[in-house]
């Protein structure tokens, strides 16, 4: 008789691993990936470095669990490898732009919708333009009432978008509302 082969069960790259059983993950596009891609040595071989963080990051922008991953590996913690496409340098700064959407811009806001220019340190900048995208302005009326290049508002926007997005997953009952006027 012969024995019939059970196709081998389709793994995370470890350490991502370690969340098998997370449902959100389930659809995970690095099942069967090479783990090196995910958990390169960044430190010890540049040339390991450029080429498996891009290829990481390929495959994690088309993977339907990205966002869930990238919450996820920031709820955990995690110091090391390629989590929703992004790399731990680049977590961190995701860290910081929650904080910064916190902050209280109100009164900045009051005064830019009165058409007064008033100066902004690079986080509050982060948050104004995200409470006022919220407000439906666009990228030409923000260029112009903070004084910078509508490029720095574009980059600034997709920054704050994915920045809401995380903190909302990570605390649900603060999810995105204009600030009040
Ligand atoms: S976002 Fe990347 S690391 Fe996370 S589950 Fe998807 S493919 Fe894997």
């Amino acid at each position: 008789m012969t024995a019939v082969r059970t196709p081998p069960a389709r793994r995370l790259p470890a350490p991502v691993a370690a969340l098998e059983q997370q449902p959100e993950l389930m659809d995970a596009a690095c099942r069967d990936a090479d783990p090196e891609l995910f958990f390169p040595d960044l430190g010890a071989n540049a040339r390991q470095k450029r080429t498996a963080v891009p290829s990481a990051k390929e495959i994690c922008y088309a993977c339907p669990a990205q966002t869930a991953c990238l919450v996820l590996s920031l709820t955990r913690g995690e110091l090391e490898g390629i989590w929703g496409g992004r790399t731990p340098r680049e977590r961190r700064t995701l860290m910081r732009d929650t904080v910064a959407l916190r902050r209280d811009v109100r009164h900045r806001i009051d005064a830019l919708e009165r058409g007064i220019r008033v100066p902004l340190r690079a986080n509050d900048f982060l948050a104004v333009v995200h409470e006022l995208t919220l407000r439906g302005w666009d990228t030409e009326r923000l260029a112009h009432a903070t004084g910078v290049g509508p490029d720095t508002v574009v980059r600034a926007r997709a920054r704050a978008s994915l920045a809401a997005a995380v903190r909302d997953a990570m605390e649900p009952r603060n999810r995105s509302e204009p600030a009040a006027a």
